[in-house]
């Protein structure tokens, strides 16, 4: 993760909210107004008091008492409208921000997210974000509110005197800046270190869940039961410790204000005794700081849970800033698949070499095999060809075009893949097929599940297509997910097929019924294949060996 101070989050964070400005400035000036009718009701009280006392008033007794009714239904529908204003903007850039950071995972798909704790992802979606709503609905306006605010009624005590004015200004520094930064000095990377923790729990806590069969198997339940609660207990240390925090905060805060309404009284007081101050210039200026501290009370109280929203922007912001391996390609002439060819490709994952010098020619309407021992890279050649990652060097080329100058979407449509290991969404079979072909009729699918040999089991099903696979399709075998992997790609019906291990987890009887279709298939299409299976590599018309990352 990236290390940003808290001036950068805040700016990045900030930059999001321009489409939104126009609501941002009216939340303020609401705000601004709202707060500005609280603070002159006790005020006018004292100036409505004085008329009674019989001292000279800028206004009768009467306009105060109408001004004090006014003021106080103005703050009611002020206050409504301000918090409706900033939460609709808050909720509205959440929403913003989501859509942003699923454009930003997709891009950085696949490549960056290989090996990224899915866990931690969630958390980062999910609860991170959602901690953002304090910076935009409780953060940005009421700064700048404090801050308007707070310096009128710098001016206005000012006007009586101007060091009643100094002291003012003082008291609103220490409590809205001086105390909430220390506060947050205080916390130090504690927020970080509470969110990075609890988006680890959460990936913890996934990965737990998927491996729980090995777990039983293994008997490791209470190991990772201790973990689990050792995670948790260092998580509830640290957020006690942010707690307490924030209580040493309040109570600072609280009594910071009583010492400066004391010494605001001592010092008009003072004033009065020496003759420069009226009776007036004790009561209200006493009056209005007493009732002014509200906005610079909130801006205090935020000091140190934005620790904790700036760690959640922080970790928003790495994804959203995260550069992908490779980038979507749009806007060139579209290709039509005429065959594909792998010229001196070297590539590492890293350090890691993994290829060094392969060329692969796959022409047009060939099923070409490729073999070679586990973990030479013979996926990782697949994924070149899906353009999943870039070569180091050497030329990946689709009909004698440069792949990193194929429109992705274009690639995306002549190619399918089926990978070693087959996802199958929680959702119905049927569902789960469609993603090959949102708009296939249910005869194209069957068709496709005739082809991998799937559709005899499928129809013994009890619902048939409508059965749901369960998470992962937990309720199916291997064999049955790798046919439905198989489905998946004839459905999509795409000149180039790359089928990893498509044979892998199937009986000789499976494999007969699908080598055919392929065989059949391939005389309108392009197939490579990667086995370790004699019998699949058999109709292969061409075999290539990847040994330690090279051809033999
Ligand atoms: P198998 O026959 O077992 O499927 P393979 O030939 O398909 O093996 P690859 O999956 O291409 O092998 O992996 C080649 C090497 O690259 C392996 O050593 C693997 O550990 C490594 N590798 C694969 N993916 C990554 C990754 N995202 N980051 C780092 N290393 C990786
Ligand atoms: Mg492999």
């Amino acid at each position: 993760m990236r290390k940003r101070s808290n001036i950068k989050v805040m700016a990045s964070l900030i930059g999001l909210v321009k489409p939104l400005t126009g609501y941002m400035i009216l939340a303020i000036l609401m705000g601004i107004i709202g707060h500005l009718c609280a603070s002159f009701i006790t005020i006018f009280g004292g100036y409505a008091l004085l008329d009674v006392l019989g001292f000279s008033v800028p206004f009768s007794s009467l306009f105060a008492f109408i001004s004090l009714g006014v003021f106080a239904l103005l703050r009611g529908v002020l206050r409504y409208a301000e918090q409706a204003c900033n939460h609709f903007i808050a909720f509205k850039l959440l929403a913003l921000i989501r859509d942003k950071i699923f454009k930003s995972l997709r891009k950085l798909c696949p490549a960056k997210l290989e090996g990224r704790d899915k866990g931690d992802l969630i958390s980062v979606i999910t609860s991170d974000i959602e901690l953002l709503e304090v910076f935009y609905a409780h953060t940005i306006s009421p700064a700048v509110i404090g801050i308007v605010f707070s310096l009128f009624m710098c001016f206005f005590m000012g006007s009586y005197h101007w060091t009643l004015g100094v002291l003012a200004f003082v008291s609103y520094v220490t409590v809205g800046l001086i105390i909430p930064v220390m506060a947050s000095k205080l916390s130090g990377d504690m927020g970080i270190k509470f969110r990075t923790g609890s988006g680890e729990l959460s990936g913890f806590v996934l990965d737990s869940l998927r491996g729980l069969k090995e777990i039983i198997q293994f008997s490791a339940g209470e190991k990772r039961l201790e973990e689990m609660n050792k995670k948790t207990e260092e998580l509830s240390a640290d957020e006690k410790q942010m707690k307490k925090i924030t209580g040493i905060n309040m109570a600072v805060t609280n009594t910071a204000i009583l010492v400066f309404d004391i010494g605001m009284l001592i010092l008009s007081a003072y004033l009065n005794s020496k003759g420069i101050l009226g009776f007036d210039g004790v009561l209200i200026p006493v009056l209005a700081i007493m009732s002014s501290f509200g906005p610079v009370v909130a801006l205090a109280n935020l000091g140190s849970t934005l620790q904790n929203t700036f760690a959640a922007g922080n970790r928003v912001l790495d994804i959203l800033q995260e550069t992908p391996v490779v980038e979507e390609i749009s806007g060139n002439k579209e290709v039509e698949f005429h065959g594909a060819k792998g010229e001196n490709i070297f590539f590492s994952y890293g350090d890691e070499t993994i290829l060094s010098d392969v060329s692969v020619d796959i022409k047009k309407g060939s099923v070409v095999g490729i073999s070679g021992r586990s973990g030479s890279g013979k996926s990782t050649l697949l994924k070149l060809f899906m353009r999943f990652w870039e070569t180091d060097r050497g030329e990946v080329s689709i009909s004698d075009r440069n792949i990193n100058n194929v429109n992705t979407d274009n690639l995306r449509n002549m190619e399918s893949l089926v990978s070693q290991e087959t996802h199958l969404f929680h959702d119905s079979i049927e569902n789960n097929l469609r993603i090959a072909k949102a708009d296939a009729t249910m005869e194209e699918i069957e068709n496709a599940c005739r082809k991998a040999s799937v559709h005899d089991f499928i129809m013994s099903l009890p619902q048939g297509y409508k059965t749901p696979v369960g998470e992962l399709g937990d309720t199916l075998s291997g064999g049955e997910r790798q046919r439905l992997g198989l489905a998946r790609a004839f459905l999509h019906n795409a000149p180039f097929m790359l089928l990893d291990e498509p044979t892998s987890n199937l009986d000789s009887l499976n494999e007969a019924v699908i080598l055919k279709s392929l065989k059949d298939e391939s005389r309108g299409k392009t197939v490579v294949l990667v086995s370790h299976r004699a019998s699949t590599m058999r109709i292969a018309d061409m075999v290539y060996s990847v040994e330690h990352g090279r051809m033999s």
